[in-house]
């Protein structure tokens, strides 16, 4: 395939049986839902979009939210065959569906996988019913292996999510929890570390995660372990087995071209070095109106300067273990990455051992990951 004209859709969710006290996420809990009119505000945003993308070639598709396993198969399977009919899809098309233990079952998933879902992610947090209780989570460890268990026999990829770095999580407990966790992954885990993040629950009732130098004892030992079972990380939170990375959050994280469609969702389309971006109406019932009356729901588009794109493709490719391959950054912008970021600023974080450069490759130390605000706002300002 064009690597050039590869490109992925999102397609955002908005709904979960109960708001998570941690989640900042687009996320809300309804009593109706109606299914239909949101299938048909999907598709109308859809069809907005193929018009002016329709040499692209499709390489992902991920369902994220919210909770996409309450999505009824039907509608899935609607939106996967609009796309096919709307864009070229590469043969090994990855398509990605979240999924929660406690809306998740056998039958489920064999409908999803019907509908032409090949990659579940699980939101499982964790293997440990107090820590289920306190994330305020409606399943629990028992639910999470299971939905796994079923998982893993009807999708050809699966991956699931550990949050760490909770209060009063020590390495010892973070440990155990890890090694029962890699028993039962297959090829990719993401491992989180608590956020308190505004606006949230937790924020509120000013509840703290583990501080700073547990976090960075458990990111460290997160690492370790992951690599001796074979599961290394090639993003900061992301581990997985060679092949078994997520092709989704790649496109992201190197920078590549996406649709957002849906409540809240981003989106990067790129042409002759200039990317704009656009995003939509976050309320899902503002989003759902236009989509459904203007036929896309968009609040904003924008070209993005040069500087915001280097920030980006900076942002997000020092996120991964491979770092930023300097010739890819040359082929989306049409610039030197070297020639656009100070020189002494690379050079000073290289030699305090957060980064480094060569005639190829600028990409981040374990070190300089564990603390990657700091460098990049050391860099990009
Ligand atoms: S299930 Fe996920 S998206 Fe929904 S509220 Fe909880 S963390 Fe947020």
């Amino acid at each position: 395939m064009n690597k050039d004209l590869e490109m992925g859709i999102y397609i955002h969710w908005p709904f979960c049986e109960k708001k998570c006290p941690y989640c900042d996420f687009n996320s809300h809990v309804r009593d109706n839902i109606n299914h239909l009119k949101w299938l048909k505000a999907y598709l109308n945003e859809l069809r907005y979009y193929a018009s002016e993308t329709s040499e692209r070639v499709i390489s992902s598709v991920f369902f994220g939210g919210g909770t996409p396993s309450l999505m009824k198969p039907s509608v899935i399977e609607k939106i996967l065959d609009e796309i096919q009919s709307l864009w070229h899809c590469s043969k090994d098309m990855e398509v990605t569906a979240e999924a929660n233990p406690s809306s998740s079952e056998t039958q489920l998933f064999k409908d999803f996988r019907g509908a032409g879902i090949n990659r579940l992610s699980v939101g499982v947090q964790s293997l440990n019913n107090q820590s289920l209780m306190f994330l305020g989570r409606l399943h629990n460890a028992d639910d999470a292996r299971k939905a796994i268990k079923a998982a893993t026999k009807i999708f050809p990829k699966i991956s699931f999510d550990l949050i760490y770095a909770l209060p009063g999580q020590t390495p010892i407990t973070w440990k155990k929890e890890l090694a029962s966790a890699i028993k039962i992954a297959e090829g990719h885990l993401s491992l989180y570390q608590l956020t308190i993040e505004p606006g949230t629950e937790f924020h509120k009732k000013r509840i703290k995660a583990a501080n700073e130098d547990i976090g960075a004892a458990l990111f460290e030992l997160t690492q370790e372990i992951m690599d001796n079972a074979g599961l290394p990380a090639y993003e900061i939170s992301n581990h997985a087995k060679k092949g078994q990375e997520s092709r989704h959050n790649l496109i992201y994280w190197r920078g590549g071209d996406y649709l957002g469609i849906g409540p809240g969702a981003h989106g990067r389309i790129t042409h002759a070095y200039k990317t704009e971006m656009m995003h939509n109406y976050r309320e899902p019932e503002i989003w759902l109106n236009l989509a459904i009356t203007k036929k896309y729901g968009q609040q904003k588009r924008a070209a993005l300067s040069k500087e915001e794109r280097r920030n980006e493709l900076v942002l997000m490719g020092l996120r991964l273990i491979e770092g930023i391959s300097l010739d890819h950054f040359n082929s989306l912008t049409n610039q030197h990455l070297t020639k656009i970021i100070d020189k002494n600023r690379i050079t000073a974080l290289a030699d305090q051992g957060y980064l480094t450069l060569n005639n190829t490759v600028l990409k981040t130390t374990v070190a300089g990951r564990q603390r990657l605000n700091a460098v990049l706002t050391y860099l990009l300002t």
